[in-house]
């Protein structure tokens, strides 16, 4: 059978709604004594959860999909079209904590995680996979307050779950996501492809994340106002994923480089110049920060910009364009079609990295964003607890 043979096969199978529905049985037969609605807090059954699950988010209708149900999904790709995926695992303590975060706010967040790299890539988000280790002590609807968040950014998207895989875990919350999307070959945006002379770009404001982790882990013993401190936490606990953004730079090729900022701008720049084998220089002055960061730094004494620096999990876009393009991008900007900020150029990498201040004196870019083993070795912090310097 040729390729293409094989792949008419499957596409008939799967759009004979018959075997399909026949597929799907086979394995929810097996938890069939457990009742489709179960009482407030039953004890986790793991089919009767996962058909729960199925049928609460994972009903999918696409013909050219086989979602959850069988030992593996089915898609079948589009042609001239290149597959993106990416994964994420989230491990409570590590990269959140339940104190300060919802299962609604946790599942939300890890989408958000997974639909930024894609968006970095400047692609399509199609389908996703839920991989959950849950504590004992989980009620179905915590399990189904996490999917509510997980699935709310996915819906807005047009993102189906097909699969996933379900566990118990002595103690913590483990929750792992992977993400597929699509893009045309020639429109997918790397790290490495940054030119000297390009410009540099950040969409959004920088910074709010981190002042917003602060403020929930109560390290800030300083009075700020209300609507900002709400402002900020709900920047951290629940970002946004600049997935149209991320498509109309790869769509007009305009962006040479992309990566997300969710380690922080120093260390995300890092990536791409690392990648492009270039350098770059960045002006402080030019960071965007919202409002509401500036008031949030007048109140606690904090250098804003060392927030915009250093402050992971923004998960906005960096980006490179050619200098005739910088034009475009400032036109975009107006028309908010891409709410973007021209922050810097490339360099050559003998150069490094470079902050140039408002005095107009230029110094190496400080490196502070975190790294999960190197910090661990010594006191065990959080990846949450990382602290611009
Ligand atoms: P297997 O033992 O073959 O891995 P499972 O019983 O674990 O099968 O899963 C049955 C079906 O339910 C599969 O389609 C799987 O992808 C899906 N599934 C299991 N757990 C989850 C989950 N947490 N989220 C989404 N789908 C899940
Ligand atoms: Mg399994």
């Amino acid at each position: 059978m040729t390729g293409l043979n094989v792949l008419q096969t499957l596409h008939t199978t799967l759009n004979t709604p018959r075997i399909g529905a026949r597929l799907n049985l086979q394995r929810l037969t097996r938890s069939v004594l457990i009742p489709r609605s179960m009482p407030p807090s039953t004890p986790l059954e793991e089919f009767a959860l996962i058909q729960r699950l199925a049928e609460r988010f994972g009903t999918i209708r696409k013909k050219n999909v086989l979602g959850i149900g069988d030992d593996a999904a089915v898609i079948l790709p589009r042609p001239d079209h290149a597959l993106l995926t990416t994964t994420d695992l989230m491990v409570e303590g590590i990269h959140f904590d339940r104190r300060y975060s919802s299962l609604h706010d946790i599942g939300y967040k890890a989408m958000v995680r997974n639909l930024s790299d894609i968006a970095a890539m400047g692609g399509v988000p199609k389908q996703v996979l839920t991989s959950i280790a849950i504590p004992r002590s989980t009620t179905v609807e915590d399990v189904e307050e996490l999917f509510k968040g997980i699935m709310l950014p996915a819906k807005q998207h047009g993102i189906d779950l097909i699969g996933g895989d379900t566990a118990a875990s002595p103690q913590k919350l483990f929750l792992s996501i992977t993400l597929m999307g699509e893009a045309k070959p020639g429109g997918i945006i790397r790290r490495a492809g940054a030119g000297i002379g390009d410009e540099v770009f950040v969409t959004g404001t920088l910074g709010d994340s981190r002042a917003g982790l602060d403020i929930l882990q109560r390290k800030i013993s300083k009075e700020i106002p209300r609507s900002c401190k709400t402002w900020l936490t709900q920047r951290h606990l629940r970002p946004t994923a600049r997935i149209l953004e991320g498509q109309r730079l790869a769509r007009y090729r305009l962006a040479t480089a992309m990566i997300d900022l969710s380690d922080g701008l120093s260390g995300d720049l890092r990536h791409v110049c690392d990648a492009s084998g270039v350098g770059a220089h960045i002006h402080i002055p030019h960071l965007p920060l919202s409002n509401e960061l500036k008031v949030f730094s007048t109140h606690t004494r904090r250098a804003a910009h060392d927030f915009a620096l250093h402050g992971g999990e923004d998960y906005e876009l960096l980006f490179t364009v050619k200098p005739e393009h910088l034009l475009r991008i400032r036109r975009w900007t107006n028309r908010g079609l891409v709410n973007a900020t021209h922050i810097g150029t490339i360099t050559p990498k003998r150069h490094g990295l470079q902050i140039v201040h408002s005095t107009g004196i230029v110094g190496p870019m400080p490196i502070a964003s975190y790294q999960h083993f190197r910090r661990l070795t010594r006191s065990q912090p959080t990846a949450t607890t990382r602290r611009p310097r």
